[in-house]
């Protein structure tokens, strides 16, 4: 057992300035709902994203199942999506009452193959949801080709993908709709909280509705509801957090650039053939780096378990698995979902590990990361 501090696998940084905007907030007495630091994130979040109309939310949950209401996706619908991510993915689609259809993954990239997903196009297929795993985006220039030629909408599950590029442009300054997650673990964080990314107007309109109960609100006291909606809208409290976190953001997605290449030289250009472990791709031109995940061995000396309880137990180096492949779990077995049918979201559902990566994190803490899983997985 190590005498070092824990190492968590993620970890937030709010600086100074922003809990002082916070208490700013506090004492305003305007805590929420329709707010002026609402207002003003949207308008920077809209400006890093090109200019297009973008709404905040309290989830990113919330923020993907409303672009799926806006879309006009529900029952009888199909809605193709991968099974390597975080549940909320598949449950928006089930909570709009359309049925969830999966593609299996890419073993290099992780995320949605192109092709499996192609492959799954029925006359019923309405929108794809595609997740930046770790913040690697997919083949945009395929992922739209796909989407134009059989007439899909787009719902991009960018939950770990702000600030994340695809040939120089950003994630969500093109394409259909662009969700993001605010959630405390993710590269910008307003304690809970995400954004959509839209295209028009009219577009934003409706996001309006389905994040405050449907009401329209007219002269003085004229109101109306004539869509059915929820109680979704960001605080202004979180958006300062947003609006502080925006000032550093360029430099946390560098650092963590940074802190990635640190991982590759450390574990070095041996370290796959002799462990028989995989890193991930070494994606500098377009990743985030939100999350840093190797795939343990196959029949490795032992199992996630073993491997991520000693990591902690005799390095206090905190891992994490992102993630369990949604199709196994309960609800989705009992629609019919079972072993077999993904063979590479199984694998690598099992094997994944996540090891730490955030914006506090030193080239130090990586070397101390790498050391232990070499230790852990030579006996
Ligand atoms: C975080 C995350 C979500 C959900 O976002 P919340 O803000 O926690 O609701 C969805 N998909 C992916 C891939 C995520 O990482």
């Amino acid at each position: 057992m190590t005498a070092l501090p824990f190492l968590p696998f993620s970890r937030p940084t709010i600086d100074e300035a922003t809990i002082a905007a916070v208490g700013d907030v506090l004492r305003s007495g305007w805590l929420t709902n329709g707010g002026p630091q609402v207002a003003a994130f949207e308008a920077q979040l809209s400006a890093y994203f090109g200019g297009r109309p973008v709404r905040t939310f309290n989830s990113g949950t919330c923020t993907m199942e409303i672009a799926l209401r806006i879309a006009g996706v529900g029952s009888g619908d199909e809605v193709i999506t991968t099974p390597v991510s975080w549940v909320a993915t598949a449950n928006v689609i089930l909570e709009v009452g359309a049925t969830p259809v999966f593609a299996d993954i890419d073993p290099v990239t992780r995320n949605i193959d192109l092709d499996k997903l192609e492959a799954a196009i029925t006359p019923r297929t309405r929108a794809i949801i595609p997740v930046y795993l770790a913040g690697l985006p997919v083949d945009m220039d395929r992922l739209y080709a796909i989407a134009d030629k059989h007439k899909l909408r787009v719902v991009e599950d960018a939950a770990q993908a702000f600030g994340s590029t695809w040939k120089g442009r950003r994630i969500g300054a093109f394409g259909d709709f662009a969700s993001f997650s605010f959630q405390v673990n993710k590269n910008l964080t307003t304690g809970e909280g995400g954004c959509l990314v839209m295209n028009t107007a009219e577009e934003a309109a409706l996001a309006d509705k389905f994040r405050l109960q449907g009401v329209t609100r007219s002269g003085v006291d004229g109101i109306d509801v004539d869509v059915l909606g929820g109680k979704y809208n960001m605080t202004d409290i979180a958006a300062a957090i947003g609006i502080g976190q925006m000032k550093t953001i360029d430099a946390v997605n560098a650092h963590r650039r940074a802190l990635a290449a640190h991982y590759f030289k450390s574990f070095g250009p041996e370290f796959e053939a002799h462990s028989s472990a995989q890193l991930p791709q070494q994606a500098f031109d377009t990743s985030n780096w939100h999350l840093f995940q190797i795939v343990l061995p196959d029949r490795g000396p032992t199992t996630r378990a073993d491997f991520m309880t000693r990591m902690k137990t005799e390095f206090n180096v905190g891992t994490g698995f992102h993630y369990a492949p949604i199709h196994l779990f309960t609800l989705y077995r009992e629609m019919g979902f079972k072993e077999g049918m993904f063979p590479e979201s199984e694998r690598i559902g099992r094997l994944t590990v996540t090891l730490p990566m955030f914006y506090a994190m030193t080239e130090a803490d990586v070397e101390r990361a790498v050391g232990a899983v070499k230790s852990v997985l030579a006996k």
